[in-house]
C-alpha cells in the first residue's frame, strides 16, 4: 500500500490547523463585533424613532400654536369690523364668521392637549423604567421604558466597546498577518500537489470541511477516532499503524496514526 498519499492529506491538514489556531488567537472576536454592531443598530433605530416621533410632535405644537395666533388675530379683527356694522345683518355674519375661528381654536386646543397627554405617557413609562433600572428589574422594562438619556448613554457604551474589540482584533490580525499570508501560499501549494497526487482523498477531505467540519484529518486516539471517539475496529489498527488511514465509521472523518502528524509538522516549520 502506498502511504504517501495520505501523508500528503495530512500535511494539508497540519497546515490548516496552524491557520486555525492563529483564527482562534482572535477569541470569538469577529463574532463579538458582530453582536455588538447589531445592538448598535437596534438602538440607533430607537433613537431615531424617538427623535423623529419628538420631532413630528413639535412640529404639530408649532402649527396649532400659529393657528390659534391667526384665528385670534382673525377675530380681533372681525370684532373691530363689528364696531363698524352698518346693519345687523353685516353683525350677524361676522359673529358667525368670530363662531366659526373660535370653533378652530377649540379644535387646536384639543390637539394640543393631546400632544401633552402623549408626552407625560411618554414620560410617565420613562420614569417607570428609571424606577425599575433602580430596582434592578431589567427584565420587566419594555422598550418605551427605557429612559432616553439611558439609551444614549447605552449606544456611546456600545460604540466605545465595539471600537476596542476592534482595535484588539485589528492588532491581533495584523501580528499575525505575516504567518497567515504564508500558511496560506504554503496550503495552495500543498493542495496542488494533493490534486495531482492524491485527488481522492482530496475531495473526502474537502467534503469534509464543507460539512463544517474542521478537522476531517484526525490522530488515532487510544484505539478511537479522536473526532468523535468511537473505537476504531482492531483489524484496522495494524493498517493505522502502518502508516495508513482509516475512513472513521461513525463520523467519516479520516484517521490516521499520530506519527503522521509528526511527521507532517517537522516538515519544515
Ligand atoms: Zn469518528
Amino acid at each position: 500500500m502506498d502511504h504517501t498519499k495520505i501523508n500528503l492529506v495530512v500535511r494539508l491538514q497540519h497546515l490548516d490547523n496552524q491557520i486555525e489556531t492563529i483564527e482562534s488567537l482572535q477569541k470569538g472576536l469577529p463574532e463579538e463585533i458582530d453582536a455588538l454592531e447589531e445592538d448598535i443598530a437596534f438602538t440607533s433605530r430607537q433613537i431615531e424613532a424617538r427623535e423623529k416621533t419628538a420631532a413630528e410632535r413639535e412640529k404639530n405644537r408649532s402649527n396649532l400654536t400659529e393657528t390659534i395666533e391667526n384665528c385670534k388675530s382673525k377675530i380681533k379683527s372681525f370684532k373691530d369690523k363689528q364696531t363698524l356694522a352698518r346693519n345687523n345683518k353685516e353683525y350677524d355674519a361676522l359673529s358667525k364668521q368670530i363662531e366659526y375661528e373660535e370653533k378652530e381654536i377649540a379644535q387646536a386646543e384639543i390637539q394640543l392637549q393631546d400632544i401633552k397627554h402623549h408626552e407625560e405617557k411618554t414620560k410617565e413609562l420613562q420614569d417607570q423604567g428609571r424606577q425599575l433600572i433602580a430596582e434592578n428589574r431589567y427584565d420587566e422594562i419594555s422598550e418605551e421604558m427605557m429612559p432616553d438619556d439611558i439609551l444614549s448613554q447605552q449606544l456611546k457604551d456600545l460604540k466605545i466597546q465595539v471600537e476596542q474589540k476592534k482595535e484588539e482584533l485589528e492588532s491581533i490580525v495584523v501580528e499575525t498577518s505575516g504567518e497567515v499570508s504564508s500558511l496560506k501560499k504554503q496550503i495552495a501549494e500543498q493542495r496542488k500537489i494533493v490534486e495531482k497526487e492524491a485527488k481522492r482523498l482530496l475531495s473526502k477531505y474537502d467534503h469534509l470541511k464543507n460539512g463544517n467540519i474542521r478537522n476531517a484529518l484526525v490522530k488515532l486516539h487510544r484505539h478511537a477516532c479522536s473526532g468523535c471517539n468511537t473505537r476504531v475496529p482492531t483489524n484496522r489498527h495494524t493498517i493505522i499503524v502502518q502508516g495508513g488511514f482509516y475512513l472513521c465509521e461513525s463520523c467519516g472523518r479520516i484517521v490516521v496514526h499520530e506519527r503522521l502528524f509528526e511527521e507532517a509538522a517537522s516538515e519544515n516549520n
